[in-house]
This record gives C-alpha cells, sequence and structure tokens, in this order.
C-alpha cells in the first residue's frame, strides 16, 4: 500500500497499521515542502518523523524529534549568539549531518532516506516526493514567509493571505516513487494538513492524473469545522476550501473514491454524493495505539 504523509497525523496511523499490516509492504510518499536547511543541515520534518517512529525512536509526546534527546549545541549556539528556527535536538541533528553530507558529495534525497532508512532499520518504503526543492511559502501582511518560519518561528499567528509552493512546477516525483505507483494500485491519503502536506504530493506534475488511475482512500484531518492541530484550518480558508471534510474531499475530488470521517463529525454524509465521493464513518482522533489500530483496519477492509 502507498501511504501519502506529512508529519504528525498520518504518521500517528502508520504508527497503528504497522501493527496489523505488513511493514515491508508499506511505501510512504512523504511531504518535503516544509524541508528547510538550517546550521548548515537540510532539515526534512516528516521523513525524520518517519524514521524515528518506524525505528522506535520518535518522541511521541511531541510527535517529532527523537526521545529523550538533549538540546546542548542548539543551547551552545544560542550562547554564540546564533538562534536557530528550530529546536535542534543533538541525536537528531546526527541525521541532518549525514543527510546533508551524503547530498553535497552528490547523493539524491532519495538516496540518501534509503541510506538512512537503513542505518535506523526501517523496514518500510520511506521516499521523499521529490528530490528536487519545493517550499511552502505563505504570504502574510508581514510579508511573504517559509512555512518553518510562519509556524515555528511566528506560531502561526500572522494572517494568511495565500499559500503558494514555490518551485513545484519544475519538480519532478521521486523516482522511487514512480515506480511503487507502477507497481500498487492501493494509495491513501492520511491525515495530514491538505494544504502543506498532501497538497505538495499531489500538486506535482502529473500526480493528480496517476492518481485517477488508482483506488485512493482518505482519512480527513478536520472534524467539524476544525482541524485536529495545527494550522490546516486558516490555511484551507486562505486557498478558498472550506474548512470541513467536505472541503478536504472537494480538493482531492478528481482522484477521490472514498473520504473516512470521524463519527462524531456533524457533517451531513449527502453532501459528499455530489462530489461523487462514498464516506465512512470511525473513531479517528487517534488519541491511543489502540484507536490508530482500530482506523487502520477500518482502511484495511476498504481496499
Ligand atoms: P505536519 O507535517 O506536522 O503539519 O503534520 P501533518 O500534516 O501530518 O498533520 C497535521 C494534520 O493532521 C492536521 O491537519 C490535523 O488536523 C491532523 N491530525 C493530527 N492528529 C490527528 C488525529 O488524531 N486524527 C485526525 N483525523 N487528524 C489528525
Amino acid at each position: 500500500m502507498i501511504i501519502f504523509s506529512g508529519g504528525t497525523g498520518t504518521p500517528k496511523l502508520l504508527n497503528g497499521l504497522r501493527e496489523v499490516y505488513p511493514e515491508e509492504k508499506i511505501t510512504v510518499v512523504v511531504n518535503t515542502a516544509e524541508d528547510i536547511w538550517v546550521s548548515g543541515n537540510l532539515i526534512t520534518p516528516d521523513i525524520d518523523t518517519l524514521l524515528y517512529m518506524f525505528s522506535g525512536r520518535l518522541d511521541t509526546s511531541k510527535w517529532w524529534g527523537v526521545k529523550d534527546d538533549t538540546y546542548r549545541t542548539h543551547e551552545a549556539m544560542k550562547e554564540l549568539g546564533y538562534d536557530e528556527v528550530m529546536m535542534l535536538g543533538d541525536l537528531d541533528r546526527a541525521t541532518h549531518i549525514m543527510r546533508s553530507d551524503q547530498i553535497r558529495s552528490g547523493l539524491t534525497l532519495t538516496e540518501a532516506t534509503i541510506g538512512l532508512s537503513k542505518s535506523f532499520g526501517v523496514k518500510a518504503n520511506v521516499f521523499p516526493m521529490s528530490d528536487d526543492p519545493v517550499s511552502s511559502m505563505i504570504n502574510t501582511p508581514e510579508g511573504k514567509m517559509h512555512f518553518q518560519d510562519f509556524w515555528v518561528g511566528k506560531h502561526g499567528e500572522p494572517d494568511v493571505m495565500s499559500v503558494c509552493q514555490e518551485g513545484i512546477e519544475k519538480a519532478s516525483i521521486s523516482p522511487a516513487v514512480v515506480e511503487a505507483l507502477e507497481r500498487e494500485d492501493n494509495v491513501l491519503i492520511g491525515p495530514s494538513n491538505p494544504i502543506t502536506s498532501i497538497g505538495p504530493i499531489i500538486e506535482l506534475p502529473g500526480m493528480r492524473d496517476i492518481l485517477k488511475e488508482k483506488k485512493v482512500i482518505a482519512v480527513s484531518p478536520i472534524i467539524g469545522t476544525g482541524p485536529v492541530s495545527g494550522p490546516a484550518g486558516k490555511l484551507m480558508t486562505a486557498r478558498g476550501i472550506e474548512v470541513s471534510s467536505f472541503g478536504v474531499a472537494s480538493y482531492y475530488s478528481d482522484f477521490l473514491d472514498h473520504l473516512i470521517i470521524d463519527e462524531l463529525d456533524p457533517i451531513d454524509d449527502e453532501r459528499f454524493s455530489e462530489i461523487g465521493c462514498n464516506v465512512s464513518r470511525t473513531d479517528t482522533l487517534m488519541k491511543s495505539l489502540a484507536i490508530s489500530i482500530n482506523l487502520a483496519e477500518t482502511v484495511l477492509k476498504l481496499f
């Protein structure tokens, strides 16, 4: 199965899926439009979260970073007067150093990610969506800024006028992802931010057409009129998309077969028939591993 993922909602679902589905049959296509160079190293937050999750290193209290990590290098740099936009742990930084060194020596991001997966003993196939740089940029009254500057640096506070993915028109789908899509018919779009996590993957040139030929199931990251967490609501509004599971389905409507929405979502199921989308309901709020497993089983039954 192929799963499109960001760095929080979908990894929670994958944490359940790997309990009930062979990990080596999981191929994760990961958003890289939140990647950013910090202190000389390429941080790919969503890939890192997946590598740490699959290898049992993830700090699941925050859903980013390595558990029990220390921040001595980050603090030491601050003392030197060099404040990094993100809190980077010491162990986490080792991953970034290895990746960046490999990229500087000519490897693609896909090759470097496969190498890191092997080093961490990850059995799932974790691939970046593209080897080309794509950046989610947020237009605010304070100016245009990288997603990380908006979300981490400014805590998502500025008003959002528009969102764009810089570099997307010239970016190609990673060759490893193309190969996986040639082999597999089932694609799951996880409950991740439709604009800054899933958006960059599906807006890669040619991706929507490929998806039209697949069986595509998605899990809504929106329950009622708001996201479970993060800035998805604000960003969807800026794109002119209704903040609801119907809005999510509309954005995916040219290729989506089935949307899983939360059992408590007050939305009227009838609305989805307008856009030819089937819906089913279950508990999608993954507060525990048991709920993630239950959601994964619901997905498996639908494929
Ligand atoms: P990011 O890369 O950290 O922005 O993370 P993602 O895009 O993968 O995840 C953020 C999205 O996941 C938000 O839109 C949340 O609403 C959604 N999300 C987080 N946890 C859950 C959950 O337990 N259930 C559902 N349905 N959505 C979730």
